[in-house]
Protein backbone atom coordinates (compact mmCIF):
# COMPACT_ATOMS: atom_id res chain seq x y z
CA UNK A 1 0.00 0.00 0.00
CA UNK A 2 0.91 3.56 -0.84
CA UNK A 3 -0.81 5.12 1.64
CA UNK A 4 0.64 7.92 3.97
CA UNK A 5 0.91 5.66 7.65
CA UNK A 6 -1.76 8.15 8.73
CA UNK A 7 -4.12 6.74 6.34
CA UNK A 8 -3.62 3.01 7.07
CA UNK A 9 -3.72 3.37 10.49
CA UNK A 10 -6.93 4.66 10.26
CA UNK A 11 -8.38 2.14 7.43
CA UNK A 12 -6.71 -0.81 9.98
CA UNK A 13 -8.90 0.89 12.97
CA UNK A 14 -11.89 0.93 10.77
CA UNK A 15 -11.95 -2.77 10.08
CA UNK A 16 -12.35 -3.71 13.86
CA UNK A 17 -15.32 -1.23 14.28
CA UNK A 18 -19.01 -2.00 13.49
CA UNK A 19 -20.05 0.05 10.33
CA UNK A 20 -23.42 1.18 11.97
CA UNK A 21 -20.77 3.07 14.72
CA UNK A 22 -19.65 6.57 13.44
CA UNK A 23 -15.62 7.24 14.06
CA UNK A 24 -15.46 11.10 15.05
CA UNK A 25 -11.66 11.67 14.27
CA UNK A 26 -10.35 14.01 17.26
CA UNK A 27 -7.50 16.66 15.88
CA UNK A 28 -6.82 18.38 18.34
CA UNK A 29 -3.01 19.32 18.38
CA UNK A 30 -2.74 18.02 15.41
CA UNK A 31 -1.59 19.71 11.66
CA UNK A 32 -4.01 20.61 9.31
CA UNK A 33 -1.46 18.44 6.47
CA UNK A 34 -2.44 15.35 8.66
CA UNK A 35 -6.33 16.13 8.94
CA UNK A 36 -6.26 16.09 5.05
CA UNK A 37 -4.83 12.85 4.59
CA UNK A 38 -7.29 11.76 6.19
CA UNK A 39 -10.03 13.84 3.92
CA UNK A 40 -8.20 12.19 1.53
CA UNK A 41 -9.68 9.39 1.83
CA UNK A 42 -13.36 10.50 2.38
CA UNK A 43 -13.59 11.23 6.16
CA UNK A 44 -15.24 13.84 7.22
CA UNK A 45 -16.06 14.03 10.89
CA UNK A 46 -13.34 15.64 13.12
CA UNK A 47 -13.48 16.87 17.00
CA UNK A 48 -11.47 19.80 18.39
CA UNK A 49 -11.19 21.00 22.15
CA UNK A 50 -10.49 24.47 21.86
CA UNK A 51 -12.97 27.09 19.48
CA UNK A 52 -9.76 29.39 18.86
CA UNK A 53 -8.33 26.31 16.97
CA UNK A 54 -11.06 24.43 15.62
CA UNK A 55 -11.72 27.81 13.91
CA UNK A 56 -8.14 28.22 12.68
CA UNK A 57 -8.62 24.67 10.96
CA UNK A 58 -11.66 25.70 9.71
CA UNK A 59 -10.62 28.36 7.39
CA UNK A 60 -7.79 26.62 5.88
CA UNK A 61 -9.73 22.94 5.36
CA UNK A 62 -12.36 22.21 3.42
CA UNK A 63 -16.24 23.78 3.94
CA UNK A 64 -17.77 19.79 3.50
CA UNK A 65 -15.93 18.85 6.83
CA UNK A 66 -18.22 18.26 9.65
CA UNK A 67 -16.83 20.15 13.19
CA UNK A 68 -17.89 18.80 15.87
CA UNK A 69 -16.73 20.79 19.48
CA UNK A 70 -16.02 17.67 22.18
CA UNK A 71 -14.14 20.35 24.84
CA UNK A 72 -15.27 22.34 27.90
CA UNK A 73 -17.91 25.67 26.47
CA UNK A 74 -16.31 28.86 26.87
CA UNK A 75 -19.66 30.86 26.42
CA UNK A 76 -18.07 33.89 25.26
CA UNK A 77 -16.28 32.35 22.08
CA UNK A 78 -19.10 29.91 21.26
CA UNK A 79 -20.61 32.52 18.66
CA UNK A 80 -17.56 32.14 16.36
CA UNK A 81 -18.11 28.69 15.88
CA UNK A 82 -22.02 28.64 15.37
CA UNK A 83 -22.06 29.60 11.25
CA UNK A 84 -20.63 26.07 11.01
CA UNK A 85 -20.33 23.77 13.86
CA UNK A 86 -21.61 20.15 13.19
CA UNK A 87 -22.62 18.90 16.85
CA UNK A 88 -21.52 20.35 20.36
CA UNK A 89 -21.15 17.51 22.77
CA UNK A 90 -19.97 19.02 25.79
CA UNK A 91 -23.47 21.08 26.89
CA UNK A 92 -23.51 21.05 30.31
CA UNK A 93 -25.80 24.84 31.26
CA UNK A 94 -28.82 26.23 30.32
CA UNK A 95 -26.93 29.36 29.79
CA UNK A 96 -24.94 27.47 26.80
CA UNK A 97 -28.00 26.39 25.62
CA UNK A 98 -29.29 30.21 25.67
CA UNK A 99 -26.15 31.61 23.86
CA UNK A 100 -26.55 28.49 21.72
CA UNK A 101 -30.09 29.03 20.27
CA UNK A 102 -30.05 33.07 20.46
CA UNK A 103 -26.51 32.73 17.69
CA UNK A 104 -28.18 30.02 15.81
CA UNK A 105 -31.11 32.14 15.34
CA UNK A 106 -29.12 34.35 13.88
CA UNK A 107 -28.29 32.38 11.82
CA UNK A 108 -31.06 30.63 10.68
CA UNK A 109 -29.44 27.43 11.88
CA UNK A 110 -30.85 24.83 14.08
CA UNK A 111 -27.73 23.51 16.07
CA UNK A 112 -27.62 19.94 17.09
CA UNK A 113 -26.48 19.36 20.79
CA UNK A 114 -25.61 16.33 23.47
CA UNK A 115 -25.73 16.69 26.94
CA UNK A 116 -22.26 15.94 28.55
CA UNK A 117 -22.82 13.38 31.84
CA UNK A 118 -20.26 12.70 34.07
CA UNK A 119 -20.22 9.14 34.52
CA UNK A 120 -17.21 9.04 36.86
CA UNK A 121 -15.83 10.17 40.08
CA UNK A 122 -12.71 12.02 38.63
CA UNK A 123 -12.41 15.29 39.49
CA UNK A 124 -10.93 17.00 36.27
CA UNK A 125 -13.73 15.13 34.17
CA UNK A 126 -16.75 17.22 33.94
CA UNK A 127 -20.26 16.61 33.04
CA UNK A 128 -23.86 16.99 34.56
CA UNK A 129 -25.79 14.60 36.65
CA UNK A 130 -28.54 12.39 35.54
CA UNK A 131 -31.14 14.73 36.85
CA UNK A 132 -29.53 17.92 35.71
CA UNK A 133 -29.52 16.55 32.35
CA UNK A 134 -33.61 15.88 33.23
CA UNK A 135 -34.21 19.15 34.48
CA UNK A 136 -33.03 20.87 31.41
CA UNK A 137 -35.32 18.70 28.91
CA UNK A 138 -37.71 18.94 31.32
CA UNK A 139 -37.71 22.92 31.23
CA UNK A 140 -40.61 24.57 29.44
CA UNK A 141 -38.57 27.51 27.99
CA UNK A 142 -36.19 24.42 26.51
CA UNK A 143 -39.37 22.96 25.08
CA UNK A 144 -41.09 26.01 24.07
CA UNK A 145 -38.38 28.77 23.37
CA UNK A 146 -35.41 27.57 21.95
CA UNK A 147 -36.17 26.68 18.73
CA UNK A 148 -32.57 26.73 17.42
CA UNK A 149 -30.95 23.90 19.73
CA UNK A 150 -31.84 20.41 19.40
CA UNK A 151 -30.40 18.01 22.05
CA UNK A 152 -30.03 14.57 20.32
CA UNK A 153 -28.13 12.60 22.86
CA UNK A 154 -25.67 12.22 25.78
CA UNK A 155 -21.64 12.56 25.54
CA UNK A 156 -19.75 10.98 28.56
CA UNK A 157 -15.95 9.73 29.02
CA UNK A 158 -14.65 7.31 31.40
CA UNK A 159 -12.04 7.38 34.07
CA UNK A 160 -8.49 7.21 33.33
CA UNK A 161 -7.83 4.08 35.37
CA UNK A 162 -7.14 0.72 33.87
CA UNK A 163 -9.82 -0.98 35.79
CA UNK A 164 -11.88 -2.57 32.94
CA UNK A 165 -14.71 -3.06 35.83
CA UNK A 166 -15.25 0.12 37.01
CA UNK A 167 -15.11 1.84 32.72
CA UNK A 168 -17.60 -1.49 32.46
CA UNK A 169 -19.92 -0.12 35.07
CA UNK A 170 -19.22 3.82 33.88
CA UNK A 171 -20.72 3.05 30.18
CA UNK A 172 -23.37 1.03 31.61
CA UNK A 173 -24.71 3.61 33.62
CA UNK A 174 -24.60 5.97 30.87
CA UNK A 175 -26.23 3.64 28.52
CA UNK A 176 -28.74 3.59 31.19
CA UNK A 177 -29.22 7.13 31.08
CA UNK A 178 -29.44 7.34 27.80
CA UNK A 179 -32.35 5.35 27.38
CA UNK A 180 -33.96 6.08 29.85
CA UNK A 181 -34.08 10.17 29.14
CA UNK A 182 -34.66 8.43 25.30
CA UNK A 183 -37.82 7.79 26.70
CA UNK A 184 -39.88 10.96 27.39
CA UNK A 185 -37.54 12.83 24.45
CA UNK A 186 -37.62 10.33 21.29
CA UNK A 187 -34.81 12.89 19.01
CA UNK A 188 -32.23 11.07 20.64
CA UNK A 189 -29.73 9.60 18.40
CA UNK A 190 -26.73 9.73 19.50
CA UNK A 191 -24.36 8.19 22.53
CA UNK A 192 -21.12 9.91 22.08
CA UNK A 193 -18.85 7.54 24.54
CA UNK A 194 -15.31 5.74 24.53
CA UNK A 195 -11.95 7.23 23.41
CA UNK A 196 -8.50 5.26 22.20
CA UNK A 197 -8.08 3.52 24.78
CA UNK A 198 -11.56 2.08 25.89
CA UNK A 199 -13.73 2.19 22.58
CA UNK A 200 -13.71 -1.43 22.58
CA UNK A 201 -15.48 -1.65 25.99
CA UNK A 202 -17.93 1.34 24.76
CA UNK A 203 -18.71 -0.91 21.58
CA UNK A 204 -19.78 -3.24 23.97
CA UNK A 205 -21.89 -1.05 25.80
CA UNK A 206 -23.88 0.22 23.16
CA UNK A 207 -22.11 3.54 21.91
CA UNK A 208 -23.46 5.18 18.22
CA UNK A 209 -20.43 7.60 18.45
CA UNK A 210 -16.46 6.69 19.04
CA UNK A 211 -14.20 9.61 19.54
CA UNK A 212 -10.63 8.35 18.61
CA UNK A 213 -7.17 10.76 18.47
CA UNK A 214 -4.00 8.87 19.51
CA UNK A 215 -4.85 5.69 18.33
CA UNK A 216 -5.29 7.20 14.71
CA UNK A 217 -2.64 10.37 14.85
CA UNK A 218 -0.46 8.90 17.77
CA UNK A 219 0.45 10.03 21.01
CA UNK A 220 -0.04 14.32 20.95
CA UNK A 221 2.39 16.35 21.12
C1 LIG B 1 -8.96 14.37 23.53
C2 LIG B 1 -10.32 13.82 23.63
C3 LIG B 1 -10.64 12.60 22.99
C4 LIG B 1 -9.64 11.75 22.26
O1 LIG B 1 -8.77 11.14 23.13
P1 LIG B 1 -7.78 9.97 22.66
O2 LIG B 1 -7.42 9.30 23.92
O3 LIG B 1 -6.64 10.65 22.01
O4 LIG B 1 -8.55 9.12 21.73
C5 LIG B 1 -11.96 12.18 23.07
N1 LIG B 1 -12.90 12.88 23.73
C6 LIG B 1 -12.63 14.04 24.35
C7 LIG B 1 -13.72 14.75 25.06
C8 LIG B 1 -11.33 14.54 24.33
O5 LIG B 1 -11.06 15.69 24.98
Amino acid sequence: MNNHPIQNRFFFVKRFIPKNIKILVVSKNQEVSRIKKLYEIGHRDFGENYVQEMIKKYKKLPKDIRWHMIGRIQSNKLKYIIPFIHLIHSVQKFKHIQIINKEASKQNRVINCLLQIKICNEKNKSGITYQKANHILEDKRYQKDMKNVKIIGLMGMASFQKKIQEIRYEFDYLKNIYNDLNKNHKHFCILSMGMSRDYPIAIEYGTTLIRLGTLIFGDRK
